[in-house]
């Protein structure tokens, strides 16, 4: 998914870059298709990328990397983070407070049902700080809800959690909008 979070995470990192501060990018496995691993924004950036597995012991992870020698990174930035299970967001922050190590989670709040995500709602319980990325719908409102729409525009409420397609599957939009795709 190209998004405006997407895009926000890149700049960080482009941001890192020039001031020569260390940070990894990690994001959730979803989608098998992708060859690579990159985070690629709609502008055309794109960075290099660890996957996360839904077993990845996130603490684990970071330990090798601050007990490995290597260049300790300051900094993580994780992509599509409402995928993390609830365990991972423990055990990001469980990396946070023993190594002092940053984590920034771009992700979205809620499903094309308007319900949280297992990562987003662990989360919102323990995160030291949320910020809200905001976004306007087509009619103007702010946008609330990532609508799943069908080939004929439709707003759909059923089907797995996550699915796997294309960028025009999702659109995001108010909760008025949302309400009346559904009652088109
Ligand atoms: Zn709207």
């Amino acid at each position: 998914m190209g998004s405006a979070k997407t895009a926000m995470l890149l700049t960080t990192a482009y941001n890192f870059e020039e001031r020569g501060v260390a940070y990894i990018c990690l994001k959730p496995v979803t989608d098998t298709r992708d060859a690579r691993n990159v985070i690629r924004s709609r502008i055309g950036i794109e960075r290099e990328c660890s996957w996360i597995y839904n077993n990845t012991d996130l603490y684990d992870l970071v330990s090798h990397l601050v007990d490995g020698g290597g260049t300790r990174p300051g900094w993580l930035l994780v992509d599509e983070a409402q995928f993390l299970t609830a365990r991972q967001v423990d055990q990001l922050a469980h990396a946070v407070d023993e190594y002092g190590v940053n984590v920034i989670c771009y992700g979205l709040r809620t499903d094309f049902r308007t319900h949280l995500f297992e990562g987003s709602r662990r989360l919102f319980e323990i995160a030291d700080t949320i910020d809200e990325i905001k976004s306007t719908c087509d009619c103007g409102r702010k946008t609330i809800v990532n609508a799943r729409l069908g080939e004929d525009g439709h707003v759909l409420t059923e089907g797995a959690q996550v699915a796997i397609g294309g960028n025009e599957l999702y659109k995001s939009v108010c909760r008025k909008c949302w309400r009346e795709g559904i009652e088109l």
